[in-house]
This record gives structure tokens, sequence and C-alpha cells, in this order.
């Protein structure tokens, strides 16, 4: 869909209202429009606040994709027994993370929620019990993202949370029941990493302030190149059964907390819809920022 398309068909609509957002919504029916979904590799931290190949592709996604009514991030960060989504009006920056500098605790990203969202996308998931949580917030594999695709936080964002206590394919199939926000204007964000473990991290020279080059174990890269085939051909099943894709996969996910934000992706991709892959690079070692769009 064309940016410019996207941009009238909101116009003159009082977004934010009940009725408002119902007339959009129709709109998008009509015309049969999707959102595009991503899979974003989120990397350090510190990517939040650099300037660096990662972030500024992630700014240029922002400025490239259709102007989008919420965003939903399903972040690696949040792991719960049951699934939640963020409810509150306002969520809070959280710092989930120890050991950077004092300038990454103190970043504010004051997006807006949306209760009403919440509640809606709660009564569309059919196969569990969404809770409405006023806890939470954002954590740092929403927000270190988000900031840079919409710097103004004018748009609201929404993290729903990974039952941490079910398996790959529970994953895989509870996406596909928020099907129907991508017809809404909503943009789906998984954020997490393909390839990522923590306790093999490696940087050259030992210095950590390089963590962002290009350097990756040859099992990193081979997964990354497993990853990436799979996901062009559409082979979800290989993808759910990742364990079994090869002898490297359990290096690439010793736990799955950061892979499974790849499957509610993946989950959303409809039938004629195509990949494309950005922020393809191994980095510390033993992690990919490797990213994708679905459209
Ligand atoms: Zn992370």
């Amino acid at each position: 869909m064309k940016r410019k398309h996207f941009i009238t068909l909101m116009g003159g609509i009082a977004m934010g209202t009940l009725s408002g957002f119902r007339r959009f919504a129709d709109e998008l029916e009509e015309q049969d429009i999707y959102m595009p979904v991503l899979f974003v590799g989120h990397g350090s931290p510190t990517n939040a606040l650099e300037d660096n190949e990662f972030s500024i592709r992630w700014r240029k996604m922002g400025q490239e994709l259709p102007v989008p009514k919420a965003v939903l991030v399903v972040s690696a960060h949040w792991l719960t027994k049951g699934t939640h989504i963020t409810a509150m009006p306002q969520p809070k920056t959280i710092h989930d993370f120890g050991g950077f500098s004092r300038e990454l605790y103190e970043v504010q990203y004051p997006a807006p929620g949306s209760p009403e969202l919440a509640k809606e996308t709660s009564q569309l998931i059919k196969s569990t019990n969404v809770g409405l949580d006023h806890d939470w917030g954002l954590d740092h594999g929403a927000w270190s993202v988000v900031k840079h695709m919409y710097p103004d936080a004018n748009i609201p964002v929404l993290q729903l949370s990974i039952d941490y206590h079910k398996p790959a394919q529970y994953h895989y199939e509870l996406a596909k029941e928020l099907m129907g926000l991508r017809k809404k204007g909503v943009l789906i964000l998984g954020s997490g990493n393909m390839v990522h473990n923590l306790g093999m991290i490696a940087v050259p020279g030992g210095d950590f302030s390089r963590f962002n080059e290009e350097y990756g174990y040859d099992w990193a890269h081979e997964m990354n190149t497993i990853f990436k085939d799979k996901i062009a051909n559409r082979d979800h099943k290989a993808l759910i059964e990742y364990e079994k894709l090869n002898k490297s996969a359990k290096l690439a996910v010793p736990t799955p907390d950061h892979y499974y934000p790849l499957l509610y992706a993946l989950g959303l991709q409809r039938k004629n819809e195509d990949t494309t892959f950005f922020n393809d690079k191994a980095v510390g070692g033993a992690f990919t920022m490797t990213s994708v769009k679905i459209a």
C-alpha cells in the first residue's frame, strides 16, 4: 500500500473517537488493506541512544511505513504466565537492564497507550483470556526501537506479553488471532533477536563499545542463513520446530525468549505476502540483528 493513499484514508477521520475508529476500520476492510508486520532484532539497549546503521534503518522504516493507528509490540522482555496486554493510558518507560550508562536510564519515551485498543484486542483473542495490565509499561525491547521509528512519541504503543509457559506452536497460532488489528491500521512489531546467546557474547578485542561491529561465530552466521532461508521459503513449520533445524540451533536459541517474537510476525503473514530482510548482520559474536518486514 502506498503511504500517501493510507494517509488520504485517514484524512478527515476524527482519530481516537470510537466512531472515527470504526469508520477508518471499515474503509480498510473494504479496500482489503493490511498494515505490514515487522520482526525487529533489537540488540543492545544502547541502540536506543545511538545513531548507528541499525537505528537509522529503524527510523527510515518508520518513515516508509503507512502511519499506524497504534503499535502493538511483542517484546522478548515481557515474559509472563498467561497472556497480558498493557491497558494504561500512559505507559511508563521501563529501564529493564543493568550496567549501562546513566544516560540510558534517563531515557523517557512518553508515547500514550490505548485502553480502548487493549480491550478490543483482548476481545479479539478467543483461545485464551488476555489480561488487561496496568503495571508494566514499555520495556526496552519496545522503546529502544519504537523511539527511533516514531521519535515524536505521538502514536499509541501497547505491549502484548509472551506466555512463557507455552510452546512455540502456541505463539504462532495466537498471532493469527491478531490479524484483524492489521486491518485497523495497527502495526504489530515482534522485537527480539533470531540468534541470541548472551552467555557467549564476544566482541572484537574484548571492547564492548564495539558490540555493533559485524562479528559472529560461524554457527551464528550459519543459523542466520538457515533462518532467512526458511523465512523466505515460508517454511513456518520448520521455524516453529526450530530445535530440529540444525545442531547449531541450540546455540542460536538457548532459550526462546528472543525467538518467539519472530513467530508472532510469521503467524501474521498472509498467503500473498512477501518478506524483506533488513539489518541483516551478526554482532557481538552470538547475536543477529536480522529483521523482517512482511507486506
Ligand atoms: Zn533483548
